[in-house]
């Protein structure tokens, strides 16, 4: 059986994706900060007749982090798949950003994903194959987004480590992909505080091509795919998922 571990799997685009390899047959490590969420997803997928194990794990700790990969790959092996998925996006105006603010932001979204990937990665090579996804974003690598400027430089971090992971580890059998997802719907976008909260994910039905706000299963699925042997070419790639957003006018 085939293995994934998801960071920040709990709720949102993470719990989606571990519901989406769970149902694909893989053995599903959901991990994240929230417990209660955690815990229930994985009691979800194995009350439907899959295969699931849950961690609290929060990706600022390098310690945490080789010791759940570890405390895994001693059960089953090296891990085939890892999704580098959990993030914040906190408001903060640049003339009021603290270093604090901006460096918590980079411990999650940028250096969470870089400490799973060197986590699992001397285990993949080891074996010669395996699959590293990064969730990225729009507001960075194509858009820059006003008040979150910590979010938007490590989202641009996240396809630069990618495409590192992608030439570094290429010749061991390992690809390294990110995904750039448009507005989709979840705790992240409804905040008022910090996103657009529910009148702003209603709203861009104007702007979106496709007329609605992705759901978290619209990136699911391709994590899926790029981690199947359906993309067994691409490599170092960042795909945007956005329903057209970024090629519309408006
Ligand atoms: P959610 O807030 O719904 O889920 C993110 C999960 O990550 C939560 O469980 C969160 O816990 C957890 N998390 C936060 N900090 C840590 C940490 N230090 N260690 C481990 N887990 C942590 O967000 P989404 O599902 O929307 O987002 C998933 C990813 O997709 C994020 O990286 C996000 O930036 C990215 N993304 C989302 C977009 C969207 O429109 N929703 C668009 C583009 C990118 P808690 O709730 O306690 O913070």
């Amino acid at each position: 059986m085939q293995s994934v571990i998801i960071t920040g799997a709990g709720i949102g685009i993470g719990q989606a994706t571990a519901r989406a390899f769970a149902n694909a047959g893989y053995h599903v490590v959901l991990t994240d900060v929230l417990e209660k969420e955690g815990n229930a997803t994985a009691e979800e997928i194995k009350g439907n007749g899959g295969s699931a194990e849950f961690h609290v794990l929060d990706v600022r700790s390098t310690e945490a982090v080789n010791a759940v990969v570890a405390d895994v790959e001693r059960r089953i092996g090296p891990l085939d798949v890892a999704v580098g998925n959990a993030g914040i996006a906190h408001r903060a105006p640049i003339l009021e950003m603290t270093d604090e603010k901006w460096d918590q932001t980079h411990e999650i979204d940028l250096k969470g994903i870089f400490r799973l990937a060197r986590a699992v990665g001397a285990g993949m090579k080891k074996r010669g194959s395996g699959n590293i996804v990064g969730i990225s974003s729009m507001m960075g690598p194509i858009y820059g987004w006003d008040e979150r400027t910590h979010y938007s430089a490590a989202k641009a971090g996240v396809t630069g480590l990618i495409r590192g992971l992608a030439v570094e580890l290429g010749r061991h059998g390992i690809r390294a992909n990110a995904i750039a997802p448009g507005y989709i719907r979840s705790a992240q976008t409804l905040s008022r505080e910090n996103s657009i909260g529910p009148e702003g994910l209603d709203a861009v039905a104007d702007i979106v091509p496709l007329q609605r706000a992705g759901m978290p299963d619209d990136i699911a699925d391709v994590v899926l795919f790029l981690a199947s042997q359906s993309a067994r070419y691409i490599t170092g790639q960042v795909i945007v998922v956005d329903g057209g957003l970024q090629v519309g006018r408006y």
